[in-house]
């Protein structure tokens, strides 16, 4: 745990409403922490967080970080976790200019809030900054090659810029910083619209329409639980280490078998059809974990069933609405 030895330590997680914030908030209470969420629900969601309504250990902050002071923080923070993006292509893409803003003068702001309060500094990056032509496995170390004028520039550039600035506020200012780089994590809460291929077996095994395949396959995916990536966050934000530092599954599972998974936990009715491959149908982006492994004693614990029997359970509870 991160605090100062003097109270119940206090927590301030950006983009708190979004899936994984929110999730992160939920381990950070449990933890002993009092959390702050700062968030403008762009994406994010108030259900995400109506279990901690009327918690005095929880306040929501309804703010746009692009224009965020901490005037109106109360007491010290211990941390600030940098969560707050849009982070589905069909959001990011959406307005990108918004999205570079809030990677630039976001990021800009949550660090400048970290400073003021001696805090320690965890940034929510991603797997998007090793580009699309990075190795796999990525390891930390691989430079990355990214195109800024290929259209999605303004994810993954921005989200570089951010490492970038965060490193920078390390050297200038001795901020206490540090950065994951988050591969493809899911679970309950996550988005349905995302464009990921999980969360459209999700959602045809809740509409009872055959899962949708695209030939043949065999392209893979690395599925992180969302339980593991925040103890993932919790630990780098425990330790000393400014990373970056890669947070994800280093299984390359089938998308073939992601579906046999999803229709096995959805019931004998559930249905598999191949249909045409997009495109541009991506491989896996793949960390390479031995750093987190080493310095964290990190590494993902939930199988792939018990992961997806989790989600789909909760997402038949509450309805596909919620994704
Ligand atoms: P999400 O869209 O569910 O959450 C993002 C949150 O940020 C939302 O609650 C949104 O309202 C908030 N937000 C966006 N712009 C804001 C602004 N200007 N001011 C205040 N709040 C703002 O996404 P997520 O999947 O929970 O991702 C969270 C973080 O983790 C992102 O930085 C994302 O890039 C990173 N990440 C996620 C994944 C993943 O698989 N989910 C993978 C890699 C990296």
């Amino acid at each position: 745990m991160v605090g100062n030895g003097a109270g119940q330590p206090h927590a301030v997680v950006t983009g708190g409403a979004g899936f994984l914030g929110s999730h992160l908030c939920d381990a950070l209470i449990a933890s002993g922490y009092r959390v702050t969420c700062v968030d403008n629900f762009e994406t994010g969601r108030a259900a995400n967080l109506r279990h901690l309504e009327g918690d005095p250990r929880f306040t929501l902050l309804r703010r746009d970080l692009k224009d965020y002071g901490d005037a109106d923080l109360a007491g010290p923070v211990d941390v600030v976790y940098h969560l707050a993006a849009p982070a589905a292509p069909a959001d990011y893409l959406l307005d990108p200019v918004a999205t570079m803003r809030i990677a630039s003068t976001g990021t800009l702001n949550a660090l400048d809030l970290a400073r003021s309060r001696s805090a320690r500094f965890v940034l929510a990056s991603t797997s998007e900054v090793y580009g699309p032509a990075g190795e796999a496995p990525s390891r930390e170390d691989s430079v990355g090659q990214v195109d800024p004028a290929d259209g999605y520039g303004a994810y993954y550039e921005a989200r570089r810029f951010a490492e970038a600035l965060t490193t920078a506020y390390r050297a200038t200012y001795d901020l206490r910083t540090a950065i994951a780089r988050i591969f493809n994590t899911y679970g309950p809460r996550m988005r349905l619209d995302d464009g990921r291929v999980l969360s459209r077996f999700i959602r045809q095994a809740l509409a009872g329409t055959p899962l949708t395949v695209p030939g043949p396959g065999t392209q893979t995916r690395s599925l992180c639980y969302v339980d593991d990536a925040v103890a993932g966050l919790l630990a780098l934000a425990d330790g000393g280490y400014p990373g970056p530092v890669n947070i994800g599954s280093p299984e390359a599972v089938s998308v073939f078998s992601i579906a046999q998974e999803v229709a096995e936990i959805a019931g004998p009715a559930a249905e598999i059809v191949f249909v045409e491959p997009p495109v541009t149908d991506s491989q896996a982006r793949l960390p390479d974990i031995s750093l987190a492994t080493q310095l964290l004693d990190w590494q993902p614990r939930t199988s792939v069933h018990d992961g997806l029997t989790a989600t789909l359970t909760w997402f038949q509870r509450v309805g596909a609405r919620r994704g």
